[in-house]
């Protein structure tokens, strides 16, 4: 089964930015955005993300946490100097520093000579933070319902915005302006993408900032009609629960592109397109791209 290759990665193009990687629930996640510089969670680590300087893990399970340390061994090992940045929940930081100190002891390192990785440690108070390896991006976390702790991200643009009171000036005259000192721009922060790993379906509305993103990544580990029981228990999304979201919020949701990943491994390729083309209300449908 070709989809359930955590190596074989799935590419899509959304817009000007495009995402790589895979996820299929139990086995692993990882999406890469190149042209931002991060990766989301590293249940696996091919080669194409060690180029990526900036890791954000969403919560510690297995299947979205397993190879961060692996990433950090592989650039030092190939010989990239620069210090990759690893986002991940405060609650798990100092666990993840005694499992990577751990799996060095296990391999025979003795403990004075163990080094680890930068790893920061985020709350989801909404605090911005600026990426280290990209001074134009910020990042801003917040807490998802999840059986763990757990974090979604949205990654932000800063920029300088004309002035509301410039916007109908014609060029010349802005240019003028600018020339006799007059400060025409104002500082913008923007949000690019907002990404979640495993959230329950309250999460959707609760956190409702994250329709505000032109790309959302999304989970939908269950999709079949009578499933629902199931995502609740184990705090996963229902597809149903993204179309109640859909319908709530309207004209609210300023998303470009809204990606589906995630899903149950017991569901075939083709199940997951019919369900979700059956599942997502007919005005968002060209809106939803499947990470399959
Ligand atoms: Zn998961
Ligand atoms: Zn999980």
């Amino acid at each position: 089964m070709e989809h359930h290759n955590a190596l074989q990665q799935v590419s899509l193009t959304l817009g000007n930015v495009t995402v790589a990687g895979f996820s299929i629930s139990g086995l692993a996640t990882y999406v890469q955005v190149p042209s931002l510089g991060v990766c989301f969670d590293m249940g696996e680590c091919p080669l194409s993300s060690l180029s990526i300087d900036h890791v954000f893990l969403t919560h510690a399970h297995g299947d979205h946490a397993r190879c961060l340390p692996r990433h950090w061994q592989l650039r030092r090992m190939l010989g990239n100097p620069k210090p990759a940045a690893y986002f991940l929940p405060e609650a798990i930081r100092a666990g993840c520093e005694g499992w990577i100190r751990a799996e060095a002891a296990f391999e025979g390192v003795p403990d004075e000579a163990v080094t680890t990785p930068a790893l920061h440690g985020l709350t989801g108070d909404g605090a911005l933070v600026t990426l280290p390896h990209r001074p134009d991006l910020r990042v801003r976390a917040f807490p998802v319902r999840h059986s763990v702790p757990s974090l979604g991200y949205t990654i932000l643009a800063a920029k300088k915005k004309l002035k509301a009171e410039y916007l109908d000036l014609p060029g010349a005259e802005i240019a003028r302006l600018r020339k006799a000192g007059t400060e025409v721009q104002v500082d913008a922060i923007e949000p690019l993408l907002t990404f979640i790993g495993d959230c329950d379906g309250a999460t959707l509305l609760e956190q409702d900032h994250i329709w505000a993103s032109p790309i959302l990544i999304l989970e939908a580990t269950f999709l079949e009609p009578g499933d629902e029981a199931l995502a609740a228990k184990k705090a996963h999304t229902h597809l149903a629960e993204i179309a109640t979201a859909l319908e709530t919020l309207g004209d609210r949701v300023a998303c470009q592109h809204i990606v589906l990943k995630h899903f149950s491994m017991k569901y075939p390729p083709e199940r997951v397109h019919a369900l979700i083309a059956a599942g997502i209300p007919a005005r968002f449908r060209d809106r939803i791209r499947i990470f399959l």
